[in-house]
């Protein structure tokens, strides 16, 4: 408990932060990106391709200052009942436009409906942020399960998850891929934490989805060891209160500016 406590306020400052320096940051690279174009327009064969390039790192830092934009609003959330069945079907053409070829994608429900209480946006970030890594960790291709379930977690799992006994809506991510040592595993919810060469990884991914799973009540558990790949067990309360399906909405989320 402690250890978790360590590691919310830990997020909250870095949210904050990340919030803050994210939206000045973005209106400053529209600028940076805006007169690299303009100057494009008169330039000779070499200088334009320079100006290709710092367009590139432009549009990549601006990739990167969305997602710190996400991560620091999983403060401001807009819960409503969502039915996690709905949600994950909903994604799946999204989903398999986000993973390669050489990947298969089986999606696989056991019950109608699993209403939780949720920001529906948020609970599809979590399913996007984990099945981006569970491509990324299957460079030569692989399967990538997500499934859907109603569990009924007793006494024993509960401490096991650090939660209270109950419905739960178990939802998991599972990846034929590379896995993990022990020494990452531990650290994969430590904001900016990556393994992935630059400009591939932000190591915001997993504490997003962090703080969105604990802002919802819910745990997640990791499994995973190299070469067998990996799996994650996001773990929701079930709500009492009647299932809305919610249609599934563009990722990623695009944030206004100005
Ligand atoms: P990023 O994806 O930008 O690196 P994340 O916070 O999402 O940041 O992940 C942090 C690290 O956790 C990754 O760099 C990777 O080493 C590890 N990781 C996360 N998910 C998986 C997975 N499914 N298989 C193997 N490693 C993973």
């Amino acid at each position: 408990v402690e250890a978790q406590l360590r590691q919310a306020q830990k997020l909250d400052a870095v949210g904050q932060l990340a919030g803050g320096v994210a939206h000045d940051f973005n209106n400053l690279l529209t600028v940076i990106d805006g007169y690299a174009a303009l100057l494009m327009a008169r330039a000779d064969e070499a200088s334009s391709r320079d100006l290709t390039m710092i367009r590139e790192a432009a549009t990549r830092a601006g990739a990167l200052t969305r997602q710190l934009l996400a991560f620091s609003q999983t403060q401001a959330t807009e819960v409503r009942v969502v039915n996690v069945v709905g949600l994950v079907t909903g994604l799946e053409e999204m989903l398999h436009r986000l993973i390669r070829e050489d990947i298969e994608l089986v999606v696989t429900t056991a019950v109608p409906s699993l209403p939780v209480r949720a920001d529906p946006g948020q609970l599809e970030q979590v399913i996007v942020n984990l099945a981006v890594n569970a491509r990324d960790a299957m460079p030569g291709g692989g399967i990538l399960t997500i499934a859907t379930d109603h569990v009924d977690v007793g006494h024993e799992l509960a401490i096991q998850l650090g939660g209270q006994p109950g419905d739960y809506a178990l939802i998991t991510v599972a990846d034929t891929g590379d896995g993990m040592s022990a020494e990452v595993a531990a650290r994969i919810f430590e904001p900016f934490f990556t393994t992935k060469e630059q400009g591939k990884g932000t190591g915001l991914g997993m504490s997003t989805v962090y703080g969105i799973v604990a802002q919802a009540d819910g745990h997640i558990r990791v499994d995973s060891a190299p070469g067998r790949g990996t799996v994650v067990e996001v773990h929701l309360p079930i709500t009492t209160a009647p299932p809305v399906d919610i249609p599934a909405q563009p990722m990623p989320q695009e944030l206004a500016t100005g």
